[in-house]
């Protein structure tokens, strides 16, 4: 047995630590990954999105924001999704935005983060995780920041966070190999209107580039103002899973925790 193993060890080792193989390492051995997550706790995310998803066997995450009434009216739906292996993710208890940047019209008094301390706007992304724990019974998840915003008055409100998440997702398009990835700031593509062909390319770039794709939907067949057609969001589905020998495709908090152990590790590189 020990002659068998050397043998078949030796041409792993003439090939080397080539950037391929440790990039494919951190993608459970395949070319690429792949999040699909959803935002903002919204009927269509029970009604189309997860009957989709299930149907193909693939796991995405769902941005909860607690205090939405999708929430409230079918938690034990959300309870469900999770036992099935979906991730209950993290988008704050209120979903506050900064109404003072431009094109901020649609921001409340009440939810306007320019307005928030950096330990309210704390304290209810950690109450919302109490939330999604009571649900889920889970103690590792993912945050994704509402409306992207990142900063209160100059400040940072996620760095007093980075114990309470694996990783957090942001609102920037790009690629990113492993090494690459910020984990508190992870790239997506944020998906309004494109078809399943655009989807499917957005793919096929990641497998060529070994690369992490996040897609960031809201409406799945409507249901929000920002939408994809079911029928592409399907086109989309079908290609992973005809695809899943290569495409690593799994909710953020599994692929942002391999992406942690490789970091730390020092293993990937771009
Ligand atoms: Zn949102």
């Amino acid at each position: 047995m020990r002659f068998a193993t050397t043998i078949l060890a030796a041409p792993l080792l003439l090939a080397g630590p080539t950037a391929f193989a440790q990039t494919t390492s951190v993608w459970n051995n395949k070319q690429c990954a792949v999040v699909l997550t959803y935002d903002d706790a919204i009927d269509v995310d029970l009604d189309n999105a997860l009957p989709a998803l299930d149907s193909v066997g693939l796991r995405g995450t769902f941005y909860l924001i607690g205090s939405s009434p999708v929430v409230a009216k079918r938690l034990p739906e959300w309870r469900r999704a999770a036992q099935r292996g979906h991730e209950l993710g993290n988008h704050a208890l209120m979903h506050p935005c900064d109404g003072s940047l431009p094109g901020r019209g649609f921001v409340t008094p009440d939810n306007d983060l320019s307005k928030y301390t950096v330990s309210r706007a704390v304290s209810e992304i950690r109450a919302n995780n109490t939330l999604l724990a009571a649900i889920d019974g889970k103690t590792a998840r993912t945050f994704a920041y509402p409306c992207g915003d990142k900063q209160i008055g100059g400040v940072n409100f996620y760095d007093q966070l980075k114990n309470d998440f694996v990783a957090a997702r942001g609102v920037t398009a790009g690629l990113q190999t492993a090494s690459q990835v910020k984990l508190d700031d992870i790239d997506c593509y944020m998906i309004n209107g494109q078809n399943g062909q655009y989807l499917i390319d957005l793919v096929k770039r990641a497998q060529q580039s070994h690369t992490l794709l996040v897609f960031l939907f809201h409406g799945v067949g409507g249901g929000h103002s920002l939408n994809v057609a079911l029928a592409a969001h399907r086109q989309l589905l079908r290609y992973l899973q005809a695809h899943e020998k290569d495409i690593y495709v799994a909710p953020m908090v599994e692929v942002a925790t391999k992406i942690r152990v490789s970091q730390q590790g020092g293993a990937a590189r771009p």
